[in-house]
């Protein structure tokens, strides 16, 4: 077994362990990274479909300190972002440091308080700890109905372009991003294009008044101030939602994830795209929705989501409970020192600005757990950090949060102190941890 028990592991070469790279650079902290693909970029080399552009625009996305090209549209499409990622990476010297087709099968803790990794090719290495940023958009999550549907089923993750589309009856299941961009395409190129939804979404164009939606609301506004602007614009913009055949929203703006989508209201109303409720069964190929229409598909996507997951983590060291890790802020174990999950939440607009303000602090982090006795979650947890109650991240929120969490780090040897005064620190078992288990999930 190699030993690496100097430096962390950081797992996954995407946008969110590319940016956490650079700051681990920039602080001086020895790190390995790897990658179950052979390239880096993560979603955006592997996990998109041809005609995707982001949602979110090139300013509210990109890394603070590292700005998209001039020339890049306001959405730039997959090819850019990853072209963007790559530039990054070699601006910051960061690809010479990732091992390609390394995919981390197994992390436990060990008994002297670092991680004994084992990757698929069965090389095992002991590492100081572990950088967790395995992405949360490819553990697939599908609809369940009674009945059993017999014509063809995918989920849009593999969903890549529109040639699966042609001549077919085509159902997409889903309100969000990804269902919308999927009945635009199958409105282009199926025999039929059909949309069906649980529940009603705020779906809004991706620009107003010639500015990008997520730019139109003004961040610094209080969320009530940002909800009622958008309100009353989206009223003026698009009207109903009753008049393009959709259902109301069930739940305030921002309340889930946005759906931002110029083009799934233009199909609507031209009648190519037709709107359903929710299915209430399939049987064959005919599919039954709840306000009892019935009618026939050949392909069913389903553009149902993912579920937040760390397979190469003995069963029952993190719990996940809708789709939010049970842990002090979602980043950090209280039993183990070492452990760090990085960029699980889903965020309201582009992931970039989080992740240039968040990896600094996940730095401090690193350093000051070497000042601490114990791991720094136990002093997170001791001090009131609890798990979000919400996968989803408020923009302003979060880098609110991350000035204030910067100052509770700096505290933390103090805090130790204060809180554990006299208290001997006994490290946790690993005893319960299978080192046995290994997943076969598939990665992209
Ligand atoms: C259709 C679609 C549209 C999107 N639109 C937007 C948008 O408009 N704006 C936006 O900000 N975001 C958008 N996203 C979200 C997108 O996922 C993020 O922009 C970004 O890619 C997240 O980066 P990440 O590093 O967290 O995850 P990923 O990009 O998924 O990268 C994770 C990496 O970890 C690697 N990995 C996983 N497990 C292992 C393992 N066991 N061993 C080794 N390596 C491993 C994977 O190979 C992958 O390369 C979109 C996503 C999809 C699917």
């Amino acid at each position: 077994m190699k030993n690496f028990s100097e430096k962390h592991l950081l797992i996954g070469a995407g946008f969110v362990g590319l940016g956490t790279a650079r700051a681990l650079k920039q602080y001086g902290i020895p790190y390995d990274q790897v990658d179950a693909d052979d390239d880096l970029g993560g979603n955006w080399y592997h996990g998109v479909y041809r005609h995707v552009h982001i949602i979110s625009s090139k300013r509210t996305t990109e890394f603070t300190d590292y700005p998209m090209p001039p020339s890049y549209p306001d959405f730039p499409s997959a090819a850019q972002m990853l072209a963007y990622l790559r530039d990054y990476a070699r601006h910051f010297g960061l690809r010479e440091n990732i091992e390609f087709n390394k995919v981390v099968k197994l992390a436990v803790p060990t008994s002297d308080e670092k991680w004994e990794v084992t990757f698929a090719d069965g090389e095992k290495r002991i590492y100081k700890g572990i950088l967790i940023c395995n992405g949360h958009h490819w553990d697939k999550r599908f609809p369940e109905y009674p009945g059993k549907f017999t014509g063809e089923l995918m989920h849009s993750k593999d969903y890549r372009n529109e040639e699966v589309l042609e001549g077919k009856r085509v159902l997409v299941i889903g309100g969000g991003n990804s269902a919308c961009d999927i009945a635009v395409d199958a409105a282009r190129a199926a025999k039929e294009a059909h949309i069906s939804m649980r529940s009603g979404y705020w779906f809004m164009p991706k620009s107003m008044i010639g500015i990008p939606t997520v730019e139109f609301i003004r961040p610094w506004l209080p969320v009530w101030a940002q909800r009622i602007l958008l309100k009353i614009t989206l009223r003026i913009v698009i009207g109903k939602y009753e008049s393009y055949g959709l259902q109301k929203p069930d739940h305030n703006i921002f309340e889930k994830h946005p759906t931002i989508n110029s083009l799934l209201l233009y199909y609507l109303k031209h009648g190519v795209i037709k709107p359903h409720p929710d299915i209430k069964s399939w049987e064959g190929k005919t599919v039954e929705f709840v306000d009892g229409r019935k009618e026939e598909f050949d392909l069913i996507i389903a553009a149902t989501g993912f579920y937040v997951s760390f397979p190469f983590l003995p069963a029952g060291l993190i719990k996940v409970k809708n789709n939010i890790p049970q842990i002090p802020v979602g980043n950090l174990h209280p039993k183990h020192k070492g452990i760090y999950i990085i960029g699980w939440q889903q965020t309201r607009y582009g992931v970039g600005p989080l992740v240039t303000a968040g990896s600094p602090n996940l730095c401090e982090l690193i350093l000051v757990q070497d000042k601490l006795v114990r791991p720094a979650g136990m002093i997170a947890e001791k001090i009131g950090m609890k798990a979000p109650n919400t996968h989803l991240a408020d923009p302003m929120k979060a880098l609110k949060s991350y000035k204030r969490s910067r100052i509770q780090i700096k505290l933390m040897p103090f805090l130790e102190k204060l809180f554990f005064r006299n208290q001997e620190y006994v490290p946790p078992s690993t005893e319960e941890y299978n080192r046995e288990s290994a997943s076969s999930v598939q990665y992209f």
